[in-house]
């Protein structure tokens, strides 16, 4: 069995040359699956975890645009169609210098997933720019959207491939590209997901994913009889995901203790919590990229270039990017006592820090604990639907119950014979088993 799954790896690994993080998200998931796969002979017979490991079809462009100097940049484009057996192709757009088409295939794997635990009728995909919004004036991400939607247009739709807001793109940016598309089809639907309330958007959309992932945790400690009341928090980045958990936490009594950028972490004992929560808000705005002045304006400790998981903390919550939590830091959080590790960020912990948190502490993957941000989304496509929207509990109440099913599910499939759940095999077989199931029934397509 180990040999087959070996030689598995070792073709994937020949058809996608370089591709680190795919390979590294792959091989995470064939690994768990790999057991109820060989159990499965229909599965092996249509060659299923062949065809889940080859995205459907990848577009790549050009998008140039002029910037405020009157300069010509060129970056380049890309939307990861990975797979559609669920539902239309359902997924974010990254803008980041750090984009490649390695990363947006390994965001676009998970994505499948992560969306089939969701429970709702989502396909997987991805795309993104290597673009950084960084220092750019509101025109310039202006023209660039518009750049980049000039392209993409012509590949989605509100029934082939719906994408969404990810690093670097927020409500802004989903605005200019909406109203891009809009004027390019002359049609007014549902193309897109965390667009304004306004104009289609859902309520609880921005805050979606910490609020989820918030849920989860607690649904992971009362698993083992503990709530979140009292317990100090670690967080890193301070993008929308980083705010709905902060924001989602502290009002489920737990104290925030840090917040980090690109430039290093803040660490405030006090707690993040009111306006400090709202100041969250105009840093991201500020395109700046940096948290330092949270440290200024509260006078509370920065530590520059470094990253939260040194402090001493019950639960770590990386909100950030992948692998942005290595082994290392595992062991540190650990060693200072902390119980739980669950990533909101995709992948954000590296394969190694994965293994050890399995057997160390109570830790869960990206793909289940961020699964809420693609959720309303989700939601909202329904909302779109049928023209009309709901109100926040309504909203709520739906994500809630999602994430509830969705630790259920990790629940069923995870379960080891000692009573512990492992929460990567249960997320992967958990959001596996329906993707298979509809390729299996749709045919060799
Ligand atoms: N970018 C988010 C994710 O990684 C949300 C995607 C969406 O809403 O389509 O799941």
């Amino acid at each position: 069995m180990e040999n087959k799954l070996q030689s598995f790896m070792d073709s994937v690994r020949r058809k996608n040359p370089g591709e680190d993080e795919f390979l590294q998200a792959v091989q995470e998931v064939v690994e768990t699956v790999w057991d109820f796969y060989m159990e499965n002979p229909r599965y092996q017979k249509a060659k299923i975890l062949e065809r889940m490991t080859e995205p459907e079809r990848v577009v790549m462009f050009r998008v140039p645009w002029v910037d405020d100097k009157g300069e010509v940049q060129v970056n380049r484009g890309y939307r990861v169609e990975f797979n559609s057996a669920l539902g239309p192709y359902k997924g974010g757009l990254r803008f980041h210098p750090s984009v490649t088409l390695s990363g947006l295939k390994f965001l676009g794997f998970e994505q499948t997933f992560k969306n089939s635990l969701t429970s709702l009728p989502m396909g997987g995909g991805k795309g993104g720019s290597d673009f950084s919004p960084k220092g750019k004036s509101d025109n310039e991400i202006m023209r660039f959207c518009q750049a980049f939607m000039s392209e993409l247009f012509r590949h989605i739709g509100p029934n082939t491939d719906v994408p969404a807001g990810d690093i670097g793109v927020g409500g802004r940016e989903i605005g200019y590209l909406f109203g891009m598309y809009k004027k390019l089809k002359n049609e007014f639907t549902g193309v897109l997901t965390g667009k304004g309330r306004e104009f289609g958007g859902s309520l609880i959309r921005p805050e979606a994913t910490g609020f989820g992932a918030v849920y989860f945790v607690q649904e992971m400690l009362k698993q083992v009889n503990e709530t979140l009341e009292g317990k100090t928090v670690a967080i890193s980045g301070f993008g929308n995901v980083a705010w709905g958990a902060t924001l989602k936490a502290t009002e489920l009594g737990a104290k925030v203790v840090t917040i980090s950028g690109p430039d290093g972490y803040v660490y405030d004992p006090d707690g993040i919590s009111g306006s400090k929560i709202d100041y969250m808000l105009e840093l991201r705005a500020s395109n700046q990229d940096i948290v330092e002045p949270y440290a200024q304006k509260y006078g509370v400790e920065f530590f520059k270039g470094k990253k939260p998981w040194e402090q001493k903390v019950d639960i770590a919550i990386p909100c950030a990017i992948q692998n942005e939590l290595n082994e290392d830091d595992a062991k540190m959080l650990v060693e200072n006592g902390c119980r739980l590790i669950a990533e909101a960020s995709n992948m954000g912990c590296t394969a190694e820090a994965v293994s050890y948190a399995v057997k160390n502490t109570l830790f869960a993957p990206g793909k289940a604990v961020n699964a809420g941000g693609v959720a309303v989304s989700g939601l909202e496509m329904s909302q779109n639907s049928m023209r009309l929207g709901w109100s926040r509990e309504e909203v709520d109440t739906r994500l809630h119950q999602i994430m509830k099913n969705i630790h259920a599910t990790c629940v069923k499939y995870g379960k080891e014979n000692n009573g512990k759940i492992n929460y990567v095999k249960g997320a992967n077989i958990g959001g596996f088993v329906k993707v298979a199931e509809a390729m299996l029934a749709q045919g060799v397509v």
